[in-house]
């Protein structure tokens, strides 16, 4: 049986195998106890008769289940995106379209810290929202420099709000320093005590700002190569300096950086994609543990870390990364095919459509599509212009959550047996929304396929899966996951052709969402909030006066 965490609040209200009635029957009733002349929740709330077919047996969901259902869509969120430019006269404004190029990997808030030679204070500005929304003209007018880094953030560590907005920016012995960075550090707690017992003082909640504190100790502790030697986990920042802008990769390699050229000047982003906007030419990846500093007098690299075993996030490809972004020597998109292909190979399906969930499984479903040959066709339609949030007619239009996102279109996929193809599965919710509305618009037949293998475990560095009790995979077995999908089969793409899509070594990566192997130790303890808790503790545990005297 699924753990109990997991079906709390689903399970405890299935009763599946006491009602045979066909599925449109079902959906019939549900429709009507959705309908806006009756008080869904109200009905819903206590009484289990609202039915749905799943897996080819029925289960009661109760209204109020499915309401919740429909309305806590969830997909992995992706980190931070980082870049920087040197030695050019717009390194502001590249710096701004390059941002926008990877505003994929973090909307919470974005931000860009520039300067002009060394005469200057580095200029900054950053807020809450989407680049679109932070920044205009005026403002990047005001930051025009020779050099600039930025940011694009999701917190995986420290609350979303303003003041954790990156780039940080601190005047030091050293000089003014503002850094960028993407990833977790799995010491962060660690490093924070011991700095903070030295006479640190933090200005955010962010393990970010750690690298600052690490930089701006006194030469005598070894210098900046030294400092970066204490950190541990996933990181892939951008620096900039008095005189220079730095880009650097944990030994690892968990996140990806690239580096590129334009009209003389070098560019640093996490993912190629940002250098196609600008028309700047990759030049390479920076490698696991490569230090690259850019200034006046050139590009040169320096190698501080331990040497390590490389540990890609397999995820980036998986999901996270653009598909139009080359990691690793690779296209992402053509690695997504091959996913999709290799999924096919693995778990056929006897189908007379493939249907991508956009926009992460279009290019799996297109392997798929092209392995089995079976036709391919986008049935689900993306709503791209709705904003992040908006008034939620609950009780006005049901499973509205879902149709305005991703509609279907019924005349694709009406009396068909339909493969679905998606990069993931984490909750479940999202998927299972997918099945429901096919089943509603007539498909005959319903295939989940999977281009990942399960997700069974948390992730510590930079990814903010939920807890590993929520992670459907963890607490069900495949046959479980099926029904409570109410698919009529499911398949997973595993490890070994994971892997093989990629065409790059097993060694090379970390997979431990998948197999639970954790290639960098991390604290059991570790939440998104670790600094936050801190703080609240020590206030419970000291009154005011002799916290401060
Ligand atoms: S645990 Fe998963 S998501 Fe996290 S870095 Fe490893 S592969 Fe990526």
């Amino acid at each position: 049986m699924c753990g109990g965490v997991y079906f709390r609040g689903i399970a405890q209200h299935v009763h599946a195998d006491t009602d045979t009635r066909p599925w449109g029957f079902a959906m019939r009733n549900w429709r009507e106890a959705a309908s806006p002349s009756r008080d869904f929740l109200g009905l819903a709330q206590g009484s289990d008769n609202q039915a749905l077919i799943a897996g080819g047996r029925r289960s009661n969901v109760t209204g109020h289940e499915l309401n919740s259902l429909l309305s806590t869509q969830y997909k992995p969120r992706d980190e931070c995106g980082v870049f920087g430019v040197f030695g050019h006269p717009d390194s502001a404004l590249l710096t701004y379209y390059g941002l926008f190029a990877l505003q994929h990997r973090g909307q919470e808030s974005a931000g860009i810290v520039s300067a002009k030679g060394s005469e200057r204070a580095f200029q900054f500005h950053k807020g809450m929202g989407l680049v679109s929304q932070v920044f205009a003209a005026d403002e990047l007018e005001r930051l025009a420099g020779t050099r600039a880094i930025g940011h694009v953030r999701y917190s995986t560590t420290g609350s979303s709000n303003a003041k954790n907005a990156q780039p940080f920016v601190v005047d030091t012995a050293r000089g003014q320093l503002a850094v960028a960075h993407n990833g977790n550090l799995t010491n962060a707690a660690a490093l924070r005590t011991e700095l903070e017992a030295r006479g640190s003082i933090f200005q955010t909640t962010v393990d970010s700002e750690i690298v600052l504190h690490l930089l701006a100790q006194p030469r005598g502790t070894g210098g900046g190569l030294a400092a970066l030697r204490r950190m541990e986990g996933a990181f892939s920042i951008v620096l900039m300096g008095e005189r220079e802008i730095i880009g650097f990769r944990d030994p690892q390699g968990f996140r990806p950086l690239c580096l590129g050229k334009l009209d003389g000047a070098y560019v640093l982003a996490s993912e190629s994609c940002a250098f196609d906007l600008i028309h700047a030419e990759f030049i390479r990846d920076v490698a696991p543990g490569e230090v690259v500093i850019i200034d006046g007098n050139g590009i040169r690299s320096e190698w501080p870390f331990k040497a390590s075993k490389s540990a890609f996030c397999m995820f980036e490809y998986v999901y996270f990364a653009r598909p139009d972004s080359n990691i690793g020597g690779v296209n992402v998109s053509e690695v997504r095919v091959e996913m999709g292909r290799e999924l096919a190979r693995q778990c056929p399906a006897e189908a007379d459509l493939v249907v991508p969930v956009p926009d992460s499984g279009i290019f799996a479903a297109l392997g798929f599509a092209e392995e089995l040959d079976i036709p391919y066709f986008p049935a689900f339609v993306r709503n791209h212009y709705i904003g992040r949030t908006f008034i939620q007619p609950t009780q006005l239009i049901r499973d509205f959550n879902v149709r305005v996102k991703l509609n279907l279109i019924r005349e694709a996929v009406e009396g068909k047996r339909v493969v679905v193809v998606d990069d993931s599965i984490v909750r479940g919710t999202t998927a299972r929304t997918r099945v429901i509305n096919l089943r509603e618009n007539g498909a005959r037949e319903v295939h989940m396929r999977i281009s990942c293998p399960p997700h069974k475990h948390a992730c510590y560095y930079g990814i903010d899966f939920p807890d590993p009790e929520k992670l459907l995979a963890n607490q069900c077995t495949r046959e479980e996951i099926c029904k409570y999908l109410g698919a009529d089969s499911i398949g997973y793409l595993d490890v070994a052709g994971m892997v093989r899509a990629t065409g790059r070594p097993f060694n090379e990566f970390c997979m431990a969402c998948f197999n639970g192997d954790y290639p960098v130790p991390f604290d059991a303890n570790f939440d998104k909030l670790i600094m936050e808790k801190r703080r609240d503790n020590a206030r419970l545990l000291e009154p005011a006066s002799d916290r401060l005297l």
